[in-house]
């Protein structure tokens, strides 16, 4: 027997993964007694924004990581393949069916019994145990207090800015200039990242701004339109991440004294300071992903593209992730968690979902699955277990557990956060091909060895 607490898209796909394996659960959902400042119904695995579940394809990362997910019977993927609408490439749900689907399948299921009731705290009753948290995001307040103690209040988080993130390659490298301010660089001859052709040393990438520039782009910045914002109000926002377009509002020149800010940078093509500057900051090891600095922003999704695409040097960015400003409570994955999902602390307890540090839906079930499992596992007395790594769900758990502990964000599936190829070919498409192939393979051989 385990317990689950949230009736999220963790909590329901490892309630399912975990009754598959023929151990019962009981799934604690608070909702409708208590809500959330963003669900809607009672549902299971309600989606609490967007209907999509991005790309469906072998040539993008989350697209691979679905199909993983498929492969080992996940009720979240079953039921959105039955309830896709079209949508291109990517998987979209008609999200009423999609989580009256989730909810009729964890509901009739004879193992899975669903208790509507909120849960205060870590359980002290070791029949509760293994205990699997998937409170989400917007786990309820006393039980976040709970958790603060048992990870340490440092290592838990509360609150998200977030910044878009481009891929390096989508950035004109003809426009940019590489300099840190001041010429102060941590960058030595060795630096991971790619060099830039005019490269002058120095930890950024500088997108320069004339005046008619900056003018035309903070025209645009202060007249997009923002998201609904749904749990929070602006006087929360802390001084230090203010949402960019909020910065705008207070003046024409605040964002020239702020985020871009030029001083301590010289164009080395034309030995001048520019009028104004926006810095791109390496995001991961591998270099090919570089998050604007300073830039969270609440913009809507296409406004962002349409604005930030302005910027000399992303006229063609490709984003990887957008910026949002939202609550969000996680944990700093990789000082509480194994690469199992499990605790360092405590081996019968696991976080799942976007409060494991995970960000996306796909990515939320998908931690949900194998904590669900190991859950099931450790009930059964066996060892639980994790997936290679050259796999999409076990690169996620690899991150989760490994990455850089100071600074932790959540992170989507990316290519990038996954192990590199030996031979890698030089075209991009064949690249991911090359990966996607090597990641179903290792599955399929993870899955015969009865594992
Ligand atoms: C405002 C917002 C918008 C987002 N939009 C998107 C998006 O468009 N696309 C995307 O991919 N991701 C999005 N995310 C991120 C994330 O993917 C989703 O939040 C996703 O639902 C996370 O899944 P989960 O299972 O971890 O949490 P949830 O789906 O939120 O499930 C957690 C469940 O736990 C319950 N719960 C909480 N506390 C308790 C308690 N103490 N006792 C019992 N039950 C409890 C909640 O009621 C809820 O049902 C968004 C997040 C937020 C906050």
């Amino acid at each position: 027997m385990i317990h689950i607490i949230g009736g999220g898209l963790a909590g329901s796909e490892a309630a399912w993964q975990a009754a598959s394996m023929g151990v019962r659960v009981t799934l604690h959902e608070m909702r409708p007694a208590r809500a959330t400042a963003v669900h809607k119904t009672d549902r299971l695995a309600e989606l609490v924004c967007s209907n999509s579940f991005r790309g469906d394809k072998l040539d993008n990362a989350v697209g691979l990581l679905k199909e993983e997910m498929r492969r080992l019977g996940s009720l979240v993927m079953d039921a959105a393949d039955r309830c896709r609408v079209p949508a291109g490439a990517a998987l979209a749900v008609d999200r009423e069916a999609f989580s009256a689907a989730v909810t009729g399948a964890i509901t009739s299921h004879p193992l899975i019994t669903v208790a509507r009731d909120e849960v205060t705290r870590i359980p002290g009753d070791p029949a509760m145990f293994p205990l699997v948290i998937a409170t989400g995001p917007l786990t309820s307040a006393s039980l976040s207090d709970d958790v603060a103690r048992f990870v340490g209040a440092d290592h838990l988080y509360f609150y998200d800015a977030i910044s878009p993130i481009v891929l390096a390659e989508s950035i004109d490298r003809d426009t940019v200039f590489r300099a840190s301010r001041w010429g102060r660089s941590l960058r030595g001859p060795d630096a991971a990242g790619p060099a830039c052709g005019d490269d002058g040393g120095g930890d950024y990438l500088n997108c320069p701004l004339t005046r008619e520039e900056y003018e035309r782009f903070y025209d645009a910045l202060v007249a997009a339109e923002s998201a609904t914002v749904h749990d929070f109000d602006t006087a929360t926002f802390f001084e230090g991440c203010l949402p960019v377009e909020v910065m705008a509002h207070r003046g024409r020149d605040t964002l020239r004294f702020g985020p871009m800010k030029p001083v301590g940078l010289v164009d080395p093509r034309t030995g001048r300071t520019p009028y104004a500057v926006v810095q791109l900051r390496q995001d991961n090891l591998a270099g090919d992903h570089y998050s604007l600095v300073g830039f969270q922003t609440q913009l809507k999704w296409g406004e962002q593209a349409r604005v930030l695409k302005m910027i000399p040097g992303l006229q063609a960015a490709e984003f990887v992730r957008f910026g949002m400003v939202h609550r969000n409570t996680y944990i700093n994955g990789p000082r509480v968690l194994h690469e199992t999902w499990q605790t360092r602390a405590r081996p019968d307890l696991f976080f799942a979902g976007q409060i494991s540090g995970v960000e996306g839906y796909v990515e939320s079930a998908a931690s949900g699955l194998i904590a669900g499992r190991n859950a099931a596992l450790v009930s059964l007395g066996a060892p639980p277990v994790a997936l290679p790594r050259t796999t999409a769900i076990g690169a996620l758990a690899y991150y989760v557990s490994h990455a850089a502990p100071d600074g932790y964000q959540p992170t989507n599936i990316t290519f990038g956060i996954m192990a590199p190829l030996e031979r890698a070919p030089k075209r991009k498409v064949e690249r991911k091909q090359a990966i996607a192939e090597r990641a179903l393979a290792a599955l399929d051989d993870w899955m015969a060895v009865g594992a």
